[in-house]
This record gives C-alpha cells, structure tokens and sequence, in this order.
C-alpha cells in the first residue's frame, strides 16, 4: 500500500510538471499560429495532452486530500482548470439553457440547450437543481451599523433625528467590534448571493484610524470582491453639522489617509478584488475643501466617488438655507457631477435634474428597505433609468435596513417600483439592477452578466422551500416568492459558498462575538 500511495505521489508530482510544459508548448504554438494565422495540428494535440494532465493532476489532488476543498479549489485555480455548471434548472443569460462553461477566473462558453461545451472540461456540477444568476452587486451599505440594529431608542424616528441618537453610540466603536460587523455584514451579503459589496465607513474616532485597512483585510480573508468606500466627516457639531467632534477628523488627516488607502490597495486591472473610492458621508458633513480635494484625488487617481444625496426633503431645505442652492447644484460646483461619481438614495429629483446626471452619467444607488424604513421618499428609478442613468441597488446600512440581504433587496426594489408604474415594471428588471446595473455604476465591464470573457462571479438558488413550491417559472420564484438564501456562491471561479455555508467560516462563533461586541456598545 504504501509502495503504491508513492507510485502516485510521484505521479501527482511528474503530471504537474507536465502540464506546465504541455501548457508553455501549446502558448508558444498558439502564439506561433497567431502569427503565422496558420491552423497548426500540434497544438490539437498539445491541447488534448494539456486535458489529460490536468484531470490526472486533478485525481491525485483528490486522493491525497479528500477532505481538503480549499486545497482542491487552490489547484483549480492554479491550473486554470474548467469546470461545466451543467444543465441549470433556470439561467439569467441568452442561450446557456445547457450551462456554462468556467476555465480559471472566467466564463469562457454559454452551452445551449441540449449541446455539450465545444472545448474539453476538467469537471462538471450538475447544476439541475439551481438557478444561476450572474453574483449580485451591493452599492451602499456601511457595516459597522449591524452594531446598532434595532437600536431602541432610534426606533421610528426620521434620518436627521435618527441620526442624532445613533452617532454617539457610534463614537464608541473599536477595532475589534468593526471586524466583528465587517465580517458579519460580509457574510450576510455573500450568503444572499452578493459577490461584489462595497462600503461606506465614515466613523473615524480615535483608535480607529485604520478602520478600511481592517475591513480591506476582512474582505480578502472572506474572498468576496469589495469596494471600499474612505467614508469621511470634517464638520461636527461645532461647525452646526450632526455628528459629534470626537467621529470626525481634519481635512488634512482625511485627504492624506485617502492619498495612502489609494497607493496601498487601488486595483485598476481587471478582474479586480479589492478597490477604493472616496466618499465623504454627505456633501453636508464635510468642508468645501474636503469636496473638491476629494473630487481631484479621485480623478487623479482613477478612483471613483460616493455619498449620500438627494435623500430626503430635509436636505433641499437645509441645503437651499445654508448654501443657496439645491444638492445636486452643490455637487456640480465642487466638482462631483461627472461619471466617477455614484450617490446613495437619489430620490428628491426634479426631471431638469435627471436629465443633469443622464448627461453626466452620474450613478445613482437605490436603497429601497431603507427609503422606506426612514419614510424618505420613492427613488424614480424608471425614470432615472429612462434618461439613461446608471442605477443599481444597495442594502444600505443595517441601522436603517436591518439587513444585508442583498436578494431581499432586489425584492423590495421590485415590489416599491411596481407600486408606482404598475406591470411595466417585471422581475427582469429588478435583476438587471442588483447585476448589470451595479457593474454600470462602479464602471466595472467584466461583472454583472453571464457571458464569455466575464468574471465567474455566480449565485446559484435552490428552489427546495416551501415558499417556492408550485411555482411555473424559476427564475421569476426568485424575486416574487422572496429568495433569501444562495445555496452557492463563486467569486473569479472559486467556490465561497456551498450548500448555504460560507467555507472556512464558524457562523456560531461569529454570531457569539458580534452579539458580545454589539451589547458592549449599546451599553456603554
Ligand atoms: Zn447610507
């Protein structure tokens, strides 16, 4: 026995050493093919040698470490090897009816219906069971509110008064209660099928200086892709704004703390896991100069912009008192208004300024649960899309949403639209904006859909509750029946989460320290 597990270890060894050499002859023929634009029989066959050593390397892997997904998944991911998500129950794309096919971090085929992938496959995964959406796009939350949900003293209070309770609670964060929230908010997210979040931290007290440092770390260990939104607030009480002095910091520390996340972590290439964008709270919580500093760091950088705007009638009224103007004029004059930019709520537009942000390809992030929590309006969400504004969604934070249930989410934009245009609006949709429409406003083209050439991002539904029985068309049970729960997630081609579990994560223990951390705060 022991003889034979060395036969295969050597033979684990010497396949993989014949799959690069298989791999860099069948580069060099193609590239010689591509050349010469000569079809060259070779490579036919390097390719097919290529295949062998893969599933030869792949069933080694497997012998060797049955019970290791992660060091299955690594291999995968090193060798590129293609996995075929065969014949879905339902999928949101144009003639995948028989699946797709994944090689590494990409989609490289649609099968139609009936058909079998045109190239050879390393694996498949009968995908009979579920519904395959491209992973859905999260535009707005802030995590380190999971810390005060449900907060009872906030309950039924409108933004500005809401806001007045909570920021002193919020002025007693510390470094370990916002990884507990940014790895609980993370999890909530994935597990509703998001794969791409983003967040706004704006909270800044003392000892939390390297509060995006810590959640860029979360977001790696999580695996899921992430935006990180530099939240910022310079004016505070003392300058007549909201939050209390010890939240905020200068314009100095700000910008200079923009200037070293952007160095540190913006990724501009493609197939980016982890990127940066610069997002005073609101235009109202910051200095003119912040705006603008924050407006050429961005363009110089090539990093996007974000806060919140348009939210509630308050803000015209405030902003009409104290600068002279409306919101939107504000933001256009500090240099926001161009197609960096994406905003939070968007609600209180007139039509001139629709067709403002249509022009400037402004985006716009709907937060439908927490417009209706807070009462502050219906985003236009037809309309803005009609001009031509890019729109998806966000869960908003959970101070104000009480959930980061992305696909909850997609729901309720549904349901809130069709309150106000009637069957014109259909679950298609609502869909459309938590994908394709979230990859528009981070100006990301690799995300949001399933075709070749994108990123594997998925979230694959089982439609085994009770809610779903009966049902005549899967991918429409999603969004009516209320999906809540992903039972697989991929981010760039790796499996996050199977059978409803996030991988390598203890949901019990994490759940137990969030609590902990949420009680010391609310009871300081
Ligand atoms: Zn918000």
């Amino acid at each position: 026995m022991t003889r034979f597990k060395g036969f295969l270890q050597d033979h684990h060894y010497i396949s993989n050493q014949y799959i690069f050499v298989a791999q860099l002859i069948n580069l060099i023929l193609k590239w010689y093919c591509s050349k010469t634009k000569k079809q060259h029989f070779v490579s036919v066959y390097f390719e097919i040698l290529e295949n062998y050593c893969r599933k030869f390397y792949a069933l080694n892997i497997k012998i060797f470490n049955r019970n290791s997904v992660n060091s299955v998944q690594k291999y995968n991911q090193i060798l590129d090897l293609k996995i075929w998500l065969k014949n879905p129950l339902s999928i949101l794309a144009e003639n995948a009816e028989g699946g797709i096919l994944i090689e590494g971090t990409h989609i490289i085929e649609l099968i139609p219906s009936g058909k079998q992938p045109t190239s050879l496959y390393d694996s498949v995964f009968d995908a009979s069971c579920h519904v395959i959406l491209p992973g859905l796009i999260n535009l707005h939350h802030h995590f380190y509110q999971t810390l005060t949900r449900v907060y009872p003293q906030a309950l039924n209070k409108e933004l500005f008064p809401w806001l007045k309770t909570l920021y002193p609670l919020w002025a007693g964060i510390t470094p370990e209660a916002l990884r507990m929230a940014t790895r609980l908010a993370l999890a909530e997210l994935l597990l509703s099928g998001c794969t791409t979040a983003s967040d706004q931290h704006y909270i800044f007290p003392a000892g939390l200086e390297n509060a995006i440092d810590l959640q860029v770390e979360e977001a790696q260990n999580m695996g899921i892709r992430m935006v990180l939104c530099r939240g910022s607030m310079d004016r505070s009480e003392k300058d007549g704004g909201l939050p209390p002095d010890s939240v905020v910091q200068t314009c100095d520390e700000i910008l200079a703390d923009s200037e070293r996340l952007i160095q540190q972590y913006h990724n501009l290439e493609e197939g980016a896991m982890t990127q940066i964008a610069l997002a005073p709270c609101s235009p109202f919580s910051v200095s003119e100069t912040v705006m603008r500093e924050s407006a050429k760091l961005a363009e110089k950088n090539n990093v996007l912009l974000h806060t919140h705007l348009a939210e509630t009638e308050d803000e015209n009224s405030f902003c009409l008192e104290t600068i002279g103007c409306r919101p939107l004029d504000y933001l256009e004059q500090v240099g926001w208004l161009n197609n960096k930019t994406w905003l939070a709520h968007g609600i209180h537009f007139t039509d001139e300024e629709i067709q403002k942000l249509a022009a400037a390809k402004t985006g716009i992030s709907h937060c439908p649960s927490s417009n209706m929590v807070l009462s502050s309006g219906v985003c236009r969400v037809m309309d803005l899309e009609k001009a031509g504004v890019p729109v998806g969604l966000g869960v908003d934070g959970s101070a104000s949403n009480d959930s980061s249930n992305l696909m909850q989410e997609v729901r309720q934009a549904f349901l809130l639209q069709r309150l106000q245009h009637g069957s014109k609006v259909t679950h298609l949709d609502a869909l459309r904006w938590a994908t394709e429409g979230g990859a528009n406003v981070l100006r990301r083209p690799e995300l949001g859909r399933i075709a070749e050439g994108m990123q594997a991002d998925l979230a694959l539904f089982k439609l085994d509750e009770l809610r779903f029985s009966g049902n005549g068309d899967p991918l429409a049970a999603l969004v009516i029946c209320g999906a809540h729960q992903a039972d697989r997630v991929m981010v760039a081609g790796k499996w996050i989460v199977e059978d409803g579990q996030i991988l390598g994560l203890d949901l019990e223990q994490l759940q137990a320290q969030h609590h902990r951390e949420a009680k010391r705060l609310q009871e300081k």
